[in-house]
């Protein structure tokens, strides 16, 4: 049974004896502190810490992961306060068990492969120091070697999430051993019959093969000696999981797949991997197309190895795997890899990286970037390992349990705006894990988070001041500007009105030109703008009212002497929204115009001789008496029946025609028509009857047309 001291000796294999104490003290801790409570096995509970310690000493992590193994389930499972930590071990160790603590806390529920990755990545981010991750593997490892203790429901819920979160962590990390270890441990939770016939058909084979593989071993082993070629001959097994993925998904025979000798030839340089590959292509005759230089380019988690294929004796096949002992330990262990040699080399250098909480993983990451380097490929995939082990994002729970990936330091209100804007614009208060929290906090990941909402209740101007993403900033901007500009026009729209009444005016009285008049000379583009400047404050109504007295009076003057009826209004063509142009008979400059106040459509302008407008003859309230602003710039819809004769390619000529007297076709489409002749009706924009003209004469000389005429109601 492993006890303290077994431990203790095994790590003085590379940790020296002061490290080696803290490690102890910090196992006696967790003994005291876990004292009484025991395993569902029956043993006391200390023994999982310690063996937790004991799995990371395997890959030779550092002495704070091991003192964090033997206190990760301090916090979690019994009295002593995080506090009481950190006095007696220190921020580092603390820090290291409160984020395992974390990380057990959340419980994953989704079935859905996209929200597993994200909880991958989750946990990632909320393990800002990597050691948290691997503490987290070692503690899963030791639950999944001892999940025989728990009823059959439970196992397989836990096999179910390692095999969906923690054995991809491990993949993404490079552990490989850890990763085999979990997927088989899973699929024997999962699956027990199908992995104990996958187990006896694979025993039952080695012991078959066995003299075959010590011949083919001793074949390469004499090779390479002759060759005077460094090299460990190893066979290879494949481990259950991967058997039963194969024949799950290749749908596979397990003969097809078990039909194969694996070995793996471990060297000293680079070199000497290439040298070997030739010595072993020219003993046994290579398979085409199956050589693969994982050295040149590695593998994204950082694997590196020369893989090839050969025919061995009866044509069987022969996979072998070429590589350093340097490419070996990182094939097995990954980022923990980077521990191993930190350890052996420079112990000084390590303590100094000790207050950088990723320094090793960032090192890790280096090292696979220059790697990269020297490969001479694209470094697209070492962003995505980046990514994933710094991600600048936090993944936070709805309340529904799906998993938001927001940017880091992104609040509450963020959030809200991230679901919908109407529920940003109308959040009041928010939930964090269940408790109500201020709406500017940071959100963490791993948090679950709930917004309240109060119907009639407005976004906040201080929520810019905290707000992170740039939906909820453009969004809250949007709100207040509107709100801002709708309110000071209408309070601008009475100041001008209190003012105006004092010249006997009225805002809503001033004819069109007299405002535009005022406006072009302020340099502003719409009444608006105006009455939004004076309920600012901008401007004061009394001189604006003023000015607009004294511009209506020059033009009623102006226009008395032309026309001794009412002044018309000016039609320009700009007048945007407030002003419509009847469809019936679309007037266009040059024609005589009438205005027709239409009860919420406001001013409809139809020409003079429309039939729309005999209703209306003679109630004089309702018509405006129009003209048109000489020199206009706009362009204005006019219809135009053409009738054509019925011949293949007539639309496309005709539509040349327009564009040929630089119209442009607003709409084009087929009236009735007969065997012979064809009404297209043709909607086209023009600058006036002059223009209008041009484009007639233009259709008058295509061959295909025998009528135009202009629609006017
Ligand atoms: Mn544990």
């Amino acid at each position: 049974m492993l006890t303290i001291d077994v431990l203790a000796e095994q790590l003085a294999s590379y940790l020296p004896s002061d490290k080696i104490d803290l490690v102890r003290r910090a196992y006696y801790y967790a003994e005291q502190a876990h004292d009484g409570q025991r395993r569902r096995s029956g043993e006391p509970y200390v023994i999982h810490p310690l063996e937790v310690a004991q799995i990371l000493s395997e890959i030779r992590m550092d002495h704070q992961s091991l003192m964090a193994a033997m206190l990760h389930d301090v916090i979690e499972d019994t009295e002593v306060p995080k506090v009481a930590l950190l006095e007696q071990f220190g921020e580092e160790v603390t820090e290291i068990v409160d984020g395992v603590s974390k990380l057990t806390q959340i419980h994953f529920e989704s079935k859905e492969q996209a929200q597993a990755e994200n909880f991958q990545k989750m946990a990632l981010a909320m393990s800002r120091d990597i050691r948290v991750i691997l503490v987290k593997l070692a503690d899963r490892m030791h639950n999944m070697r001892t999940l025989g203790a728990l009823r059959p429901d439970k196992r397989r819920r836990i096999a179910r999430e390692t095999l969906d979160i923690y054995s991809p962590i491990a993949h993404r990390l490079g552990i490989n051993d850890f990763r085999i270890e979990l997927e088989d441990l899973c699929f024997q939770a999962m699956y027990p019959m199908r992995a104990r016939m996958i187990q006896k058909a694979v025993n039952k084979i080695t012991g078959h093969r066995k003299e075959i593989v010590e011949d083919i071993k001793h074949d390469i082993e004499d090779r390479l000696k002759n060759e005077g070629l460094e090299g460990r001959v190893e066979g290879r097994q494949k481990h259950l999981f991967s058997i039963y993925q194969k024949m799950d998904r290749h749908e596979k025979s397990f003969h097809e797949i078990m039909d194969v000798f694996a070995f793996r030839i471990v060297t000293d340089t680079v070199d000497s991997c290439y040298r070997i590959l030739g010595v072993i292509h020219n003993l046994f005759k290579p398979v085409p197309d199956r050589f693969k230089d994982y050295v040149a380019i590695p593998k994204a988690n950082g694997y590196q190895s020369l893989h090839t294929t050969l025919f061995g004796v009866y044509r069987i096949p022969i996979e072998v795997q070429i590589r350093t002992q340097e490419m070996d330990t990182v094939a097995n262990m990954g980022i923990a890899s980077h521990w191993l040699y930190k350890n052996d080399k420079d112990q000084d250098e390590a303590n100094n990286h000790l207050h950088n909480h990723h320094a090793r993983a960032r090192q890790w990451v280096k090292g696979l970037l220059e790697i990269q380097k020297n490969a001479g490929n694209p470094l697209e995939f070492i962003e995505n390992v980046k990514l994933d082990l710094f991600p600048d994002e936090v993944y936070v729970f709805t309340p529904k349990g799906d998993i938001l990936e927001m940017p880091t330091g992104v609040t509450a209100v963020d959030f809200a705006y991230n679901v919908h804007t109407d529920i940003g614009n109308s959040c009041v208060a928010c939930r964090i894990d269940r408790h109500l929290a201020p709406l500017s906090q940071p959100l963490q990941s791993g948090q679950t988070v709930e917004i309240i909402t109060s119907p009639g209740s407005q976004p906040n101007p201080a929520w810019l001041d905290f707000v992170v993403t740039a939906k909820a900033r453009s969004a809250i901007r949007h709100f207040l500007k509107n709100q801002k500009r709708s309110e000071s026009v209408e309070l601008g729209r009475r100041l001008l009105n209190k003012s105006l009444y004092n010249f006997e005016l009225n805002l809503d009285e001033l004819t069109s030109s007299v405002t535009e008049r005022w406006l072009e000379q302020a340099g502003l583009k719409v009444l608006d703008d105006l009455l939004e400047e004076i309920g600012l404050g901008n401007r004061m109504a009394y001189l604006v009212a003023r000015q607009l007295m004294e511009l209506s009076e020059t033009e009623l003057s102006d226009t008395d002497t032309e026309n001794d009826d009412a002044m018309p209004l000016q039609i320009t063509g700009t007048e945007g929204l407030i002003i419509k142009f009847a469809k019936c008979c679309r007037p266009i400059p040059g024609d005589p115009i009438v205005g027709h106040m239409s009860s919420g459509r406001g001013l409809v302008i139809h020409n003079e001789g429309c039939r729309n407008l005999n209703e209306f003859r003679g109630n004089s309230e309702k018509l405006v008496t129009l003209t048109w602003q000489k020199q206009l710039e706009q362009e204005f819809s006019v219809e135009l029946k053409v009738g054509v004769e019925n011949v293949r390619g007539v639309v496309a000529s005709i539509a040349t025609s327009v564009t040929e007297a630089d119209a442009n076709i607003e709409s084009i489409s087929m009236e009735d028509h007969d065997a012979r002749i064809r009404v297209i009706a043709l909607v086209i924009n023009v600058q006036g009857r002059e223009h209008l003209a041009r484009v007639m004469k233009r259709l008058k000389v295509n061959k295909s047309v025998v009528s135009i005429s202009r629609e006017r109601g």
